[in-house]
């Protein structure tokens, strides 16, 4: 079998390289940190989480957790791994970031077909390669891309601030779940004057000069700073990321709250948490400055602070076929962010699609069919059928997929349906052979 080169050792470069050894392909899989890092990883592990240590909703009941099932049904090393190093954050599925990011490393590293290397690649290879380099791809290597692709678009996405609990004051803070379930999250409420006067000071905090080639890019809308959400209106961080609704202090259950900032576990240990929703583009001194007035946070310690960073990806209606190559081209494969999705699981999601594309054109089948109806399906699809003008990085969610036969309400039990049928058609839609043997 040939030896297959995986550039980019991130969430979908991993898994890519990861089900290509299990059918038996050698991997050389090429990583340029830590030699040369990006802005946002800061270790050389491979599947660093860059921002929140949450994949996301776990629960049948939300199209995130049809994705994780599906992709546990196929084997996937980066939710195997995941589900090991899991940490309580209610229902969805968060990880010690630390931990997690190094189980990765040592599975890949042990495997005996995968060869892990630390360089920068500057040029598109000629294959059979897959090219996951993610929303930070290095400069060469983006420039090459775009000549051969054109269409590139950039944005930006922003990292929330990470605090020690420690330093957090719990005579002011609670530990609850919203709506009583369970107490994962730190829960900083404010009466009406904190917030008015927090809003006020978030919206007119000095910013973070951006560099010349960010200043006309537009905020990515699911992951915008707060500050910009709160300079949409007084209200907006109220019905965003510090609503109050379904928070009890179980201590003193007749507190009522004008609106609360959650925390919520950021490492396996729980010493660390992040401000949930506080993706922030403010200079450092400033963020340290105001996020200083949320209750509880008065002598908080921030580990990190949040920054915003470049985030590369393709005009994937425009430049790739169905499978996930750049048109014309026989043996290069795409993987993870970079195709036009948005997401840790959906980028992982995209690596193993594109490592069973490639296991499939190096034997002579035809590629894997992913039905409609599931959430693989429904991504890929969007990738082919999104308009080109407006074309944008996807998350997966219940609008994209094919809507059920009669209307169902409330939305869990939507979704719940959704997802029966999507695992359903998983089952019968895959081939036998586009399984690794131990899952056949
Ligand atoms: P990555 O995980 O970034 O992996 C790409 C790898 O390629 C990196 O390890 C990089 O070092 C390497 N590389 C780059 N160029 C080269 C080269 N030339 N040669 C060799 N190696 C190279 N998604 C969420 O679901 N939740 C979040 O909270 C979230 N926060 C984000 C915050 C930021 C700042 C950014 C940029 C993105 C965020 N995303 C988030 C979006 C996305 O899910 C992640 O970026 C995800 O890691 C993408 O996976 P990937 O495998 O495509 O890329």
């Amino acid at each position: 079998r040939p030896e297959i080169l995986v550039v980019g050792a991130g969430l979908a470069g991993s898994e890519a390289a990861w089900q290509l050894a299990s059918r038996g392909y050698p991997v050389r899989l090429v990583e340029m940190r830590p030699r040369r890092m990006t802005a946002a990883h800061v270790t050389g592990h491979c599947a660093e989480l860059v921002c929140s240590n949450s994949l996301g909703a776990d629960a049948l009941t939300s199209a995130g957790g049809i994705l994780k099932a599906e992709m546990r049904r196929l084997g996937s090393l980066i939710l195997s791994v995941a589900d090991e190093r899991r940490v309580p954050a209610g229902q969805a599925l968060a990880v010690d970031r630390e931990g997690f990011a190094r189980a990765v490393t040592d599975r890949l590293a042990s495997h005996p077909l995968i060869r892990m290397e630390c360089d920068e690649i500057v040029e598109l290879p000629r294959g059979p390669a897959i090219v996951a380099t993610g929303p930070l791809t290095s400069g060469r290597l983006a420039e090459a891309l775009k000549e051969r692709a054109g269409g590139f678009l950039a944005f930006f996405d922003a990292v929330a601030p990470v605090v020690t609990v420690d330093s957090v004051d719990f005579s002011v803070a609670f530990r609850a779940g919203r709506y009583g379930r369970g107490d994962d999250y730190v829960n900083c409420p404010m009466d009406e004057e904190q917030y008015r006067a927090f809003h006020k000071a978030l919206v007119e905090a000095e910013g973070a000069p951006r560099k010349d080639f960010e200043r006309d890019m537009s905020y990515f809308e699911g992951c915008l700073p707060v500050e910009i959400i709160a300079s949409r209106g007084p209200e907006t961080l109220r019905f965003g990321p510090l609503k109050p609704v379904g928070l009890v202090d179980a201590s003193r259950p007749d507190r009522e709250f004008f609106a609360v900032v959650q925390l919520r576990q950021d490492n396996g240990e729980g010493t660390l948490f992040n401000l949930v929703g506080f993706q922030t583009n403010l200079r450092w001194g400033e963020q340290e400055r105001v996020f200083r007035m949320i209750p509880g946070l008065e002598r908080a310690e921030f580990v990190r602070f949040g920054v915003m960073h470049r985030n590369v990806y393709l005009c994937a209606p425009r430049v790739l076929d169905g499978a996930l190559r750049l048109k014309g081209e026989e043996d290069l494969f795409l993987a993870g962010q970079i195709v036009g999705v948005e997401g840790y699981m959906e980028s992982t999601a995209m690596g193993l699609v594109a490592a069973l594309n490639v296991a499939a054109r190096c034997e002579g089948r035809p590629f894997p069919l992913w039905p409609r109806e599931t959430a693989i399906g429904s991504l890929l699809h969007y990738l082919v059928d999104a308009l080109p003008a407006t074309f944008q990085p996807m998350n997966v969610n219940l609008g994209i997929f094919p809507p059920l036969e009669r209307k169902v309400r409330p939305k869990p039990e939507r979704c719940r349906q959704v997802a029966l049928r999507a695992l359903e058609a998983l089952g019968k839609g895959v081939r036998k052979e586009d399984l690794p043997e131990n899952l056949r």
